[in-house]
């Protein structure tokens, strides 16, 4: 038992194992194929109390605590990557910023469906120009007779453009009276007049997750689609993001682990000289470098999640987990390649997925080397 974790979540883990296991796996090669997003699962997922965990029951989530999620999407992540990325992204970017900066009308509007896996909600900050730097937005929104006007696009958003997406939290500039800019944010419901969403192809990861551009062409909104306060844009951004980075190492632990899992039993069956290529030193201490960096990320991912989970600060140690994991994630999947030789190059083997599938790890919700930007900026460089 890690010290981190209770019986309850290890409750959870077993769950959604078994989903993941029955459910997802069967269909992952075919979705990853064909690039598709699936409904089907997403609504499974709803139905097992996947979607909207973290939120309080009031709003129809399931009031678990972060660690309870973070298991989730790591043993989502363990068999599909893409599965993990809908519901981490619909939670962390989608459900976080109008649960912690929405009003009570906007909390009761938005919430009860993207609890249920019947309704995602995306989240709009990256642009053509402003990627690391979300400083460089250019989206704008201009107010007039009590309406605003969205001018601008997005661009490689998670969940925007799927059949059951219902809006998107989108960052603008904004001025104040003085002519200062302002970061603003806004929910924007599919359908609004103005509001274009386009699935974005040809993925080399991530197959079976939506990606979607975003155009705003004279788009007008109401007042009281205004998240949280005029120029509270960055804060709500920034406070996404770190629950987002947490999500993204939990993809990278459960990625490392499948890779894990996958490499040590081949590796068991495999035969060469005689003997099973497990025997070979240089096979087996392979698995064992894997086996230790997995533990270490568990034990990193987990103690940020306790922090956020007991109300600590959990910042600078969700931005090392986040860095961990995924880079680990990068080196375990190069390793398990290896040790299914050339059958690991070949898509019928679950391996070359995930190969494929880390590499956005160490990209989004900020690049390893913002990470390590912030990193150094903490330790006072
Ligand atoms: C599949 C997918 C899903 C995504 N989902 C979302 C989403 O839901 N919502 C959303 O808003 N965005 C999303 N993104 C966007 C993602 O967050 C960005 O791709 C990421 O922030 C990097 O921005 P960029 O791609 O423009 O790269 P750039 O910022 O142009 O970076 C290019 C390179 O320069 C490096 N670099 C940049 N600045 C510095 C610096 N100061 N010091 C050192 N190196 C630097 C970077 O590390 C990187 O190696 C998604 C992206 C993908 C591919």
């Amino acid at each position: 038992m890690n010290p981190f974790l209770t019986e309850e979540h290890e409750l959870v883990r077993n769950s959604v194992r078994c989903f993941a296991e029955q459910q997802i796996k069967p269909q992952v090669a075919h979705l990853d194929a064909k690039e598709e997003f699936s409904l089907e699962l997403t609504l499974k997922a709803g139905q097992l109390g996947l979607y909207g965990m973290t939120v309080p029951e009031s709003y129809g989530g399931h009031g678990m605590d972060f660690r309870s999620f973070i298991i989730a999407i790591e043993e989502l992540a363990r068999v599909d990557s893409s599965q993990a990325a809908t519901l981490a992204a619909n939670e962390t970017l989608g459900i976080w910023p109008i649960l912690n900066f929405g009003n009570e009308e906007q909390k009761k509007t938005y919430l009860p469906v993207l609890c249920s896996g019947q309704g995602l909600w995306a989240f709009g900050l990256t642009e053509p120009n402003a990627g690391s730097d979300s400083r460089g937005t250019k989206t704008k929104a201009v107010l007039s007779d009590d309406i605003w006007e969205i001018n601008g696009s997005k661009i490689f958003i998670t969940n925007g453009n799927t059949e059951i997406t219902k809006g998107a939290t989108v960052q603008t500039i904004t001025e104040d009276s003085n002519g200062e800019k302002l970061f603003t944010c806004f929910l924007v419901e599919q359908g609004t007049p103005g509001y274009y969403s386009k699935t974005m192809k040809g993925k080399m990861m991530w197959r079976a997750s939506n990606t979607a551009e975003m155009y705003f062409t004279s788009c007008k909104i109401n007042k009281d689609q205004v998240l949280g306060n005029i120029g509270d844009g960055s804060k709500i951004m920034l406070s996404a993001l770190d629950i987002g980075k947490l999500a993204i190492a939990a993809m990278g632990l459960g990625l490392s682990q499948g890779c894990f899992e996958m490499a040590l039993k081949y590796s068991k069956e495999r035969k060469q000289f005689g003997q099973p290529i497990s025997k070979f030193q240089a096979i087996s201490f392979k698995l064992a470098e894997m086996a230790k960096k997995i533990e270490l990320a568990r034990n990193t991912l987990y103690k940020a999640c306790w922090l956020k989970d007991n109300s600590q600060p959990f910042s600078y140690e969700g931005t090392i987990a986040k860095l961990y994991c995924s880079e680990i994630a990068k080196e375990i999947s190069d390793e398990a390649v290896q040790i299914f030789g050339g059958y690991g190059l070949m898509n019928d083997y679950h391996v070359e997925r995930f190969y494929r599938d880390q590499r956005l790890l160490q990209i989004g919700e900020g690049t390893s080397e913002i990470q390590r930007l912030i990193i150094a900026r903490k330790i006072g460089c």
